[in-house]
């Protein structure tokens, strides 16, 4: 009987959409015409993407997962140079001789060897088509008046693994450039205030954006189901809350 409750116990702690095995890392499975796309959340404003045997991650940052027990990656994808997104200890953790880094404009030269891609760029690397994004606030500042990411610093990414794509949009506000993305089929939509957007703000980009899931993420104390009751009248939207604070 113990042993039935205990088994019992351990099937209910398991996320029913799958867990990075090394430290239960929560992640979900995407069918693309490329093959099995698989998204782990690291947490906060951080991903990893597993494609075709390729590692991307995303805003590698140390504080979230020990990295060395994570595959190393392919490629990296900073979005912005503040520390929670560019951690220079957890890149050098992920990095491989062969890894290309991708970098926004505002990280130029703080990274050894990475490439910078300029708001609008777009590059293929190993497959995967990336877009670079401008990913920036337009009322949210700081008390001396200075946007907390201003235009031209930070990028989003558009990845299109076969013909899913995918939009991390970074830091940002919901910017004119992110409602006009088209075919969107995952959007990652960072939520944590004051330096992103209200979950009115990502209600609004999500009617625009039409994505098939919606990953509220980078949501810091914001209470994610706010989205939930915000886009009830979008039934072609369906919301992905996942541990991404
Ligand atoms: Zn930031
Ligand atoms: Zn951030």
């Amino acid at each position: 009987m113990t042993t039935l409750i205990t088994l019992v116990l351990a099937m209910t702690l398991v996320p029913v959409h799958g867990a990075t095995a090394q430290q239960n890392l929560e992640s979900d499975l995407a069918k693309t015409s490329g093959g099995d796309l698989r998204i782990t959340f690291i947490g906060h404003g951080t991903l990893m993407f597993e494609y075709q045997k390729k590692v991307i991650h995303v805003d590698p940052f140390g504080r979230l997962t020990d990295y060395s027990r994570l595959p190393g990656a392919d490629l990296v994808l900073i979005t912005h140079d503040h520390g929670d997104h560019l951690d220079p200890s957890a890149l050098r953790q992920v990095k491989k001789e062969e890894t290309a880094v991708i970098v926004a404009q505002g990280c130029a030269g703080k990274v050894e060897g990475a490439t910078v891609m300029t708001n609008g760029d777009v590059r293929t690397i190993l497959g995967i088509t990336v877009e670079a994004v401008p990913a920036y606030n337009i009322v949210q500042k700081r008390e001396d008046g200075e946007l907390f990411h201003p235009r031209g610093r930070g990028n989003g990414y558009v990845l299109t693994f076969g013909k899913t794509r995918v939009y991390i949009a970074g830091d940002t506000e919901n910017t004119p450039e992110m409602k006009a993305l088209k075919m969107i089929d995952y959007a990652f939509l960072p939520m944590n205030l004051p330096y992103t957007m209200t979950p009115e703000m990502v209600a609004d980009a999500a009617r625009e954006l039409q994505p098939a899931v919606l990953y509220p993420y980078h949501f810091g104390e914001t209470d994610p189901r706010r989205l939930l009751l915000l886009l009830k009248d979008q039934p072609n939207i369906e919301v992905r809350i996942r541990r991404m604070k």
